[in-house]
């Protein structure tokens, strides 16, 4: 990349770090939201840095990329030791290292989070449901100047072409691995619920691989959301929006890059950023000069760097930064079907069941489960939000999710297992875990924080591209597929009017 001047200086601390200016845009995080950017400015001739905190998981031919569920290691968390995944009961302890997942618990305890680290954030351990909320749900959880049609019409089939978004091939579902989908299927046909198919981020010719038995069997024995797909199924974004902007030469990416705050200067921003080991320990602490920065290091890991920045006196922002986070309204729970479960059923989700009218925007999704049980994750549209706090003395974020909100959360997903359980006599329903979500969303969003093309208010230059912008929930449909639309209409915007 032109234009790089080094001055240099120790490392380990913040006054003798090196200092560097180059620039002049940087992009924070590879998940749905920093990927959709650094290819949209890559394809307008923009040069980006782009970090990412973890590392690059390149699919292995030894079917040994990822740690299974059954059996994590270090690589399964993010430099975590005592892990504790809410859905598996039970701790763990594995080596410190600089896995592919986060959970960040409420010093309340009653809410843990769950969220992606490497290249890809998310995607890379996913379960490719990439789903689009109806009108109604849209019009209930987003801003009323995000203009539903236009979505409709544009960036969702956009989105959906560029993730690989599309249902399961019928080849793949007459396998008899596929015996859970079909008595998804069922149930949901049974129910009375309105039924709607589940397109996916797969890539199904690996998927046939792998029941040839060619590959490593993955995707098709469950073993892919959560812990990584080993097969290489999944379309994570380094294999879409993120690869095609590093192979225009204009995205650098790298990787054990985790940035601390943002300070603004009189020439635009400095980001402070630590170059981190693969057990987390800092080896160079970095200075970047920036003339334009992208938050897209998701809703937890922008409104960290936001509230963090604010506290260091870096960013002068206000009170609203934290405000509006929730948690997609999501609520998981196991089914069990004495009627219609047999044989193997593992795979990628297929169907979601919803109910929607003037007082309840619900829907649930079937993935996959353990043993004969079916896991299910039912989400709904609240007018109510938690809130992201920092802790000065920790140096980190913690939350508020109220627990009237679990609360109408769960009341509203178990009136759909009731109307499951009503339509197909001998099945049930049973939570397990702690409470959870895989979908945390909020904390500098649009109207408040942002505009509503991701513009920081009051900040020249800055902008927050991920689903820190989306007020808490997605129509009670999973987040990914509208967080890459909303990063491709903002995008747009940017590219058109900000040069
Ligand atoms: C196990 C699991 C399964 C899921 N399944 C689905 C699903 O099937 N469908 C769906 O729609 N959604 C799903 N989700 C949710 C979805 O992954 C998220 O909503 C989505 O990834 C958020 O996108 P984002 O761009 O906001 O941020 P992310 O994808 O979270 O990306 C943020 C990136 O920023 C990096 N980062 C964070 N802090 C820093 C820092 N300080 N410096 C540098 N880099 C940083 C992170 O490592 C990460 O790579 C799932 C989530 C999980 C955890």
């Amino acid at each position: 990349m032109a234009g790089c001047s080094w001055a240099l200086g120790g490392c380990g601390s913040d006054e003798a770090a090196r200092t560097r200016t180059e620039g002049p845009v940087v992009i924070i995080g590879t998940g749905f939201g920093g990927s959709v950017a650094a290819f949209r400015l890559a394809q307008a001739g923009i040069d980006t840095i782009v970090f990412e905190r973890g590392k690059r998981w390149d699919i292995q031919a030894d079917g040994n990329t990822f740690p299974t569920l059954a059996m994590p290691d270090g690589r399964s968390s993010w430099l975590n030791p005592d892990f504790d995944l809410p859905v598996i009961p039970g701790r763990v302890t594995v080596d410190k290292y600089v896995g592919v997942l986060e959970v960040i618990e409420s010093s309340a305890g009653n809410m843990a989070v769950v969220a992606g680290a490497g290249v890809g954030g998310g995607s890379l351990i996913y379960g490719g449901t990439l789903v689009q909320p109806t009108e109604r749900a849209f019009r209930r959880s987003l801003p009323a100047e995000i203009d539903y049609g236009e979505m409709d019409a544009v960036y969702y089939p956009r989105a959906r072409q560029m993730l690989g978004a599309s249902v399961v091939p019928e080849d793949i579902l007459e396998h008899p691995n596929y015996q859970w989908t079909k008595t998804a299927v069922a149930e949901v046909d049974a129910s009375g619920l309105t039924k709607s198919p589940a397109p996916a981020g797969f890539d199904w010719d690996v998927v046939r691989a792998e029941l040839r038995g060619e590959v490593v069997a993955a995707l098709t024995v469950g073993e892919y959301a959560i812990a990584g797909c080993n097969s290489g199924a999944t379309n994570s974004t380094g294999r879409n929006y993120l690869l095609l902007a590093e192979q225009t030469g204009r995205a650098d990416v790298r990787t054990l890059h985790s940035v601390q705050y943002v300070e603004q200067t009189t020439r635009g921003y400095t980001v402070h950023v630590d170059h981190i080991s693969e057990t987390g320990e800092t080896v160079e602490k970095l200075q970047i000069e920036a003339k334009r920065v992208f938050f897209a290091a998701g809703a937890m890991g922008t409104t960290r760097l936001l509230l963090r920045s604010k506290a260091r006196g870096g960013l002068v922002l206000g009170d609203e930064v934290g405000q509006s986070w929730a948690t997609n309204g999501d609520s998981l729970a196991l089914r069990s079907n004495t009627g219609l479960m047999e044989g193997v059923h593992a795979g990628p989700p297929a169907v979601m069941a919803s109910r929607e009218d003037d007082s309840e925007i619900t829907g649930m999704e079937y993935a996959n489960g353990p043993g004969s049980l079916m896991a299910t994750l039912g989400m709904t549209v609240l007018d109510e939000h938690g809130r992201i706090t920092f802790d000065e003395e920790l140096d980190d974020i913690d939350f508020i999710w109220p627990d009237s909100a679990q609360a109408r959360v769960d009341a509203a997903v178990q009136g759909l297992h009731d109307s499951v359980n009503a339509g197909n006599p001998g099945s049930s329903a049973m939570s397990f875990g702690r409470p959870n979500t895989y979908h945390p969303l909020g904390g500098a969003v649009m109207g408040q924080v942002c505009d509503f093309h991701g513009r920081v208010l009051g900040h020249s230059g800055l902008y927050v591209i991920d689903g820190a912008l989306i007020p808490g929930y997605t129509g009670a449909r999973n987040p990914a597929l509208t967080i890459t639309a909303l990063a491709e209409r903002a995008m747009d915007d940017i590219l058109e009017k900000d040069g």
